[in-house]
């Protein structure tokens, strides 16, 4: 439930309202606006709802109680009614800007890295990527180079001067890779992984959540919702993707995704066209199809070679194509941002 505090409520009162969540062994959630200040209140609250809703409404300070109708309470929009901004570096996710995420699948030598880094940074990426955990679905298939591969990331972080973001797939690694990278991406493979979305929720860096190959929008939001609860406000949602009966792509990609999560969350929508297609020559219009969707970033494959990549090499797009494609990108959006202030036509 959502507790509105009247404008004007002093701290004291604020602090009392926690004080009474608390007490009936339900945790707050303080969100601050620009007139008041709002409380989420999460928690267990079967058989008790009206008695803890009657408390709540006659304590001092407090404008409104209502319910939040979503099962998942602070990634939903009644929560929090304004854009989530996440700002790592000098990079800033959601708040309208067009977010660029580039590299190569798997982060393969220092050499590999950088030539690719430089030149997705001279394209206009405003996030490097680059895996040096790698779930594959195969173990005979190259693993990542682990730690090795992270070192790679940081350095190539202060080469470029872009955020890195690169995955992470077991709760006892989830301080190292924080240690070496500024976004930490939890994989479809993991989506569902809750020890690690928990781990990642108290890791102190912002999360990008990948939807699960065959993951309802409703369960990858109470997966980010996992993370959020820790106490991470800062998750990127992420659409990659789902298995659907059709083989000539990799995955399908859901396109509706995108508007679908900006109605019912506040969080920011990446899409990535590569792991959705599988197929290089699908990426751009799929990444136009994105960004026209009203996505707040893209993620893109990106390898110098990439016949020669040792993981998804059939979906990376060269350094030419992708610096041919920012542009095309960035003109979408511009041409979508026109078009928004309609709030009829995107959100
Ligand atoms: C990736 O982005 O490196 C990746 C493995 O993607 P996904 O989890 O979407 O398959
Ligand atoms: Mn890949």
């Amino acid at each position: 439930m959502l507790v509105a505090m009247s404008v004007g409520a002093t701290d004291q009162e604020i602090e009392d309202v926690k004080g009474h969540i608390a007490a009936e062994g339900l945790t707050a959630h303080e969100s601050r606006g620009l007139e008041r200040v709002v409380i989420g209140v999460v928690g267990d609250i079967a058989g008790r709802k009206e008695r803890v809703m009657g408390r709540l409404s006659a304590l001092p300070g407090v404008d409104s109680v209502t319910p939040i109708s979503r099962p998942f309470k602070l990634a939903s929009r009644e929560f929090h009614p304004a854009d989530t901004i996440v700002r790592v570096l000098g990079t800033i996710i959601g708040d309208g800007s067009l977010t660029l995420m580039a590299g190569p699948c798997s982060v393969e030598s220092r050499d590999q890295l950088f030539e690719t880094a430089d030149a997705v940074a001279a394209a206009g990426a405003t996030v490097l990527r680059g895996g040096a955990f790698k779930p594959r679905t195969s173990p005979y298939s190259f693993q990542g180079l682990g730690i090795e591969g992270l070192g790679y990331l940081a350095e190539a972080r202060e080469r470029t001067g872009l955020p890195v973001i690169t995955e992470v797939m077991e709760p006892t690694d989830v301080s190292v890779v924080a240690e070496h990278a500024d976004i930490l991406q939890v994989g479809t493979r993991n989506m569902q992984n809750f020890p690690l979305l928990t781990a990642v929720g108290r890791a102190g860096r912002p999360v990008m959540l990948k939807r699960g190959l065959a993951a309802t929008i409703e369960e990858w939001l109470m997966s980010a919702e996992y993370i959020l609860s820790a106490g991470n406000p800062d998750v990127i949602l992420c659409e990659r993707g789902i298995r659907t009966f059709d083989t000539w792509t990799r995955n399908t990609l859901d396109v509706a995704a995108v508007p679908l999560l900006h109605h019912v969350t506040h969080l920011p929508v990446v899409v990535d066209p590569s792991h959705a297609t599988g197929k290089r020559w699908l990426v751009r219009p799929m990444a136009l199809a994105g960004v026209a969707a009203g996505a707040d970033g893209i993620m893109v494959e990106v390898h110098p070679r990439p016949d020669e990549a040792w993981s998804d090499g059939e979906q990376s797009l060269t350094l030419g194509q992708f610096s041919d494609l920012a542009p095309m990108l960035r003109t979408i959006h511009g041409e979508v941002r026109g078009l928004s202030r309609d709030p009829l036509v995107v959100r």
